[in-house]
C-alpha cells in the first residue's frame, strides 16, 4: 500500500484542469449520475491512462474530452469491472487520504 505519488498530480496545471473539470461536472460523478444517482464524484479519472510519455502530453493529461469525474466504486469498476484480469488496483481512503493498494506503476488519476 503506498500514496499516489506520481508527481503529475502535483503539479499546479493538473490541480487547476482537476479543479476546473470537477466544476464543470458539478463535482458529481459523471457515471452514477447517468444512471440518475447524484453522488459526488472522488477521482477524476483519464480515460486514455497516464504513463511516462501522456502525462507529459497536455492533449492527453489536460484535455476534458479525456478526462471523467467518477466515485470510487465507479472508477473501480471502470478499471477492473470487465474482469479483464487486470491486476488487482484498488483506490480507497485511509485516514482521509486516497490512496492505491495493489500493484500500480503509476496511478491513472486523483
Ligand atoms: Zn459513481
Ligand atoms: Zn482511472
Amino acid at each position: 500500500m503506498r500514496s499516489v505519488s506520481f508527481p503529475f498530480y502535483k503539479t499546479k496545471a493538473w490541480l487547476d484542469c482537476r479543479a476546473a473539470y470537477l466544476r464543470k461536472v458539478n463535482g458529481l460523478c459523471e457515471l452514477c449520475l447517468s444512471h440518475g444517482i447524484l453522488k459526488p464524484a472522488d477521482i477524476v479519472h483519464h480515460k486514455i491512462h497516464l504513463d511516462d510519455r501522456t502525462a507529459r502530453d497536455p492533449a492527453v493529461a489536460l484535455n476534458f474530452d479525456n478526462l471523467q469525474a467518477l466515485c470510487i466504486e465507479c472508477h473501480n469498476s471502470v478499471h477492473y469491472g470487465d474482469g479483464s484480469g487486470a491486476k488487482q488496483k484498488r483506490y480507497q481512503y485511509v485516514d482521509g487520504k486516497l490512496v492505491i493498494l495493489g500493484d500500480t506503476p503509476l496511478s491513472c488519476d486523483v
